[in-house]
């Protein structure tokens, strides 16, 4: 046999030897272990549809009260919020749209998008850690010489829109539920910080009052017109793709907007981001909003 190997030229050797190492490298990649692959259940989205990832805070009322957030509304962990989300879709050019408002953010990806192969556990799980990681980042940016007592943490899911109304009326939701929550807040806060109301006694007031209550209860006893309040606390804040022209030629930048999102307006104006197109022109005040963030 011995004899025969060597009667076998290098090249035929050289051959052989090349074979076994791929018939190893096959026995090692399909291991009596692999079978466990199919255990993993497959998460693909339906094509076609809209792709929400939506993050919200766990346990925030603690974790706002612990860092001392100002009430009802703390600019610095708005723009904390909305430079994390930044950070996302600049990471990721496939999110169209991203709409955070309070402790949440929700952000839409291209109904076209190939992503992950559109794995929903993938897109769900990364554009948690990257914002989770950016808000930790971040932190001091905003809040200086607050020291961050402990790591926060955001729940995420996905949720599929099949249509551009869907989309649009998902939003709508979140936008409503803002501001029922931040009118309430107004209100409440407005009871205990500028009446010296308790909690307690502010809750008793405002129970079983509608919106038109609580907005002549800020006026009358406050001189509070709540539509004169800051558009990014009433309006939450939109992050949109554009161009932006500079010294160097276009250059893609996420611009922040504090619009009704209810209306046909915004999507008239923006209305690049459900017809799929290319990022759309910046206006003088885009720049402006952008150059505060
Ligand atoms: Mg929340």
């Amino acid at each position: 046999m011995c004899q025969f190997h060597a009667l076998l030229g290098p090249r035929v050797r050289l051959c052989r030897f090349v074979i076994n190492i791929r018939q190893i490298r096959q026995k090692m990649a399909k291991s009596k272990f692999e079978y466990v692959k199919g255990f993993e259940l497959g998460d693909k989205c339906l094509p076609g549809c809209w792709i929400v990832v939506r993050l919200d805070g766990k346990c925030f009322h603690k974790f706002a009260d612990t860092h001392e957030f100002v009430k009802p509304n703390d600019e610095r962990a708005l723009k904390l919020m909305n430079h994390a989300a930044s950070v996302v879709m600049k990471e990721f050019r496939d999110i169209c749209l991203a709409f955070g408002q309070s402790d949440e953010y929700s952000f839409v990806w291209k109904k076209d998008t190939n992503m992950y192969n559109r794995r929903s556990s993938k897109l769900v799980s990364t554009v948690n850690s990257l914002f989770t990681s950016a808000f930790v980042f971040y932190w001091r940016q905003y809040f200086e010489a607050v020291q961050l007592k402990y790591p926060p943490a955001f729940d995420a899911r996905a949720v599929l829109y099949p249509t551009n109304e869907t989309l649009r009326d998902y939003l709508s939701w979140r936008q409503a539920d803002l501001h029922i929550n931040n009118l309430y807040n107004t209100a409440f806060w407005a009871l205990v910080l500028k009446k010296g109301l308790t909690t307690t006694q502010a809750e008793l007031r405002l129970r079983g009052t509608v919106a038109a209550d609580k907005n002549e209860l800020l006026f009358s006893e406050f001189g509070v017109n709540y539509n004169d309040e800051p558009a990014v606390f009433r309006k939450g804040t939109a992050l949109l793709r554009k161009a932006a022209g500079d010294g160097y030629g276009p250059r893609q930048v996420v611009v922040p907007f504090h619009a009704d999102l209810i209306g046909d307006s915004f999507w008239a104006r923006h209305s690049e981001v459900l017809a799929l197109g290319a990022p759309g022109p910046c206006d003088a005040g885009d720049l402006a909003r952008l150059a505060e963030t």
